[in-house]
């Protein structure tokens, strides 16, 4: 299977059967203008079967009503993140809520296995939506809550890959082990390093999210988050992946 980066925890995978699905894919980068119609033409140019998301925070979820609106695709996403959709008059039949804990068998073979993860800087439970907000509040940033949090252990094409879109991760002493783990990095802070390794086995650590993500994918700049992990864990294996490039994972 390939992959294709756009930035922030954006990504796209296409299996060798040609089944295409995404997680958290957000390409607008502006916290004013929240979703920009013709940054979303230009650059989501793939059919998903189904997007994954992480948390409901707009730099992940606020492209989404237009890439429904243009793929039909289904959002798998929390209650929060799926309410959001809702006030934004997003059709029923393109949302599912998912929970912790959840198994989901998915067109091509793939499946994926919903875990209960953590926001950078968020110990528990996650502030959200139990019904959907205004329409109009969701034109502020911070209107978009985080809600729950989940990490994506997906199995497809015979590999095992893990996503977690911030960094941050449930302590449980129990390693979840994957190939790849495309790991959300941004502004990674004091205990992560050990929490990763006591809790995630990986072949290779392919880093996400440590990029200038309010500058528009024209002007992409990556930020020091990675050098900063690397000294943090001399062993650590990882690769970044080019923005906007197709990648063979192999
Ligand atoms: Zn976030």
């Amino acid at each position: 299977m390939k992959v294709k980066w756009f930035g922030t925890n954006a990504l796209e995978f296409q299996c060798e059967d040609g089944t295409d699905f995404m997680i958290d894919m957000y390409v607008s980068r502006n916290r004013e203008q929240l979703n920009i119609h013709s940054e979303v033409e230009k650059y989501v140019t793939g059919i998903p079967r189904w997007v994954l998301m992480t948390h409901a925070h707009w730099d992940h979820l606020a492209d989404m009503p237009q890439i429904i609106a243009k793929t039909n695709t289904v959002l798998y996403a929390s209650a929060t993140a799926c309410n959001i959709m809702r006030a934004l008059e997003v059709p029923e039949a393109n949302l599912r809520e998912i929970h912790y804990g959840d198994h989901l068998e998915l067109p091509g073979g793939v499946t994926v296995d919903v875990i209960e993860s953590r926001h950078k800087g968020q110990a528990g439970e996650a502030f959200g939506y139990v019904e959907p907000p205004s329409r109009e509040s969701l034109a502020t940033a911070n209107n978009w809550r985080c809600g729950e949090v989940f990490a994506f252990l997906i199995h497809a094409d015979g590999r095992c890959i893990l996503n977690a879109g911030s960094a941050n991760f449930v302590d449980t002493g129990k390693p979840v082990s994957c190939d790849e783990f495309f790991c959300g990095i941004s502004r990674w802070e004091e205990g992560f390093p050990e929490l990763i390794q006591r809790n995630v086995r990986f072949s290779t650590l392919i880093p996400t999210h440590h990029d200038e993500f309010r500058k528009p994918l024209s002007e992409f700049a990556l930020r020091g988050d990675l050098p900063r992990l690397k000294e943090a864990i001399p062993t650590l294996v990882a690769k970044e992946i080019r923005p906007l490039e197709w990648t063979q994972l192999c």
